[in-house]
């Protein structure tokens, strides 16, 4: 186990590992493409509109299901009431409509896409109830990226909002203890990261919960490396970001106010 540099906690990075995927398809409603006006390449999908609605393709069952790679887990009941039952925080959930995907008894000859996961056969189906899922949503704090992270804006689009950021140091100094909430989950913002506790991954293994894997903060990164950043209120629910962003704005923190005054975006 690695420690975090800046602090005594260990912290890890929640991420899907590759053997699990596939394992849902469908997703959400959103609202209109976000296009804008000065550049092309900053298209990209709407604000999420409603609860997720996915279909399992198999009915072998892991304990975290990804349906986007390191972006919102979904939960089936065990999962959710281990976490409850440990009292891990930095959580809420949202139901899933959840559906089987069936089989077709054919191949569709026009059916040229490949697909590795064509879902479960029909009698399957018909005799196996679908599984509850619970969406695992973030409510947990850790802060703004701290200074000795190293993080710059890179560009900043005034017609849509797109921010690109530079990082130049060691991933293991993004967590700053002193701002952290103490939840077991949380995000660090400009990013839309899960980050948990030990105690999350000492729970998963004590009970061998299979489809998560808990990588160190030093696989996040390396070297010079680019990335986007959205809105505080893209990666926790809006209230919480509300709460979140009121307080920042109302921080003595000399850091915090800086990290607005250069970085802000909290509609
Ligand atoms: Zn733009």
């Amino acid at each position: 186990m690695t420690s975090n540099k800046a602090g005594s906690t260990v912290f890890w990075v929640l991420d899907s590992p590759d053997t699990t995927r596939g394992l849902a398809e469908g997703g959400y409603e959103t609202e209109p493409s976000i296009t804008c006006p000065l550049d092309s390449g900053h298209q990209r999908a709407g604000r999420r509109i409603g609860d997720l609605n996915v279909a399992l393709t198999s009915t072998w069952m892991a304990d975290f299901i990804w349906r986007w790679a390191g972006i919102t887990p979904l939960l089936p009941e065990r999962t959710l009431t281990l976490f409850r039952a440990a009292e891990l925080t930095g959580f809420d959930v949202r139901p899933v409509t959840v559906r089987w995907k069936v089989r077709p008894r054919q191949p569709d000859p026009e059916d040229l896409t490949p697909d590795s996961t064509p879902g479960v056969a029909e009698r399957v189906v018909t005799q196996t109830p679908v599984p509850r899922l619970w969406e695992l949503v973030v409510t947990g704090w850790g802060g703004v990226a701290p200074p000795e992270f190293g993080l710059r804006l890179v560009e900043s689009c005034p017609a849509c909002d797109l921010k690109e950021y530079a990082i130049f140091m060691d991933p293991e100094r993004l967590i700053d203890e002193r701002q952290w909430d103490e939840s077991d989950f949380f995000k660090v913002w400009p990013f839309g990261i899960i980050f948990v506790t030990d105690r999350v991954a000492r729970l998963a293994q004590e009970h061998r919960l299979r489809g998560a894997q808990f990588r160190p903060l030093s696989s996040l990164w390396s070297g010079d490396t680019r990335t986007a950043g959205l809105p505080l209120s893209e990666y926790l629910p809006a209230a919480r970001a509300r709460e979140v962003s009121k307080r920042l704005q109302q921080s003595h923190d000399a850091h915090i106010r800086e990290f607005l005054r250069r970085f802000d975006d909290t509609d």
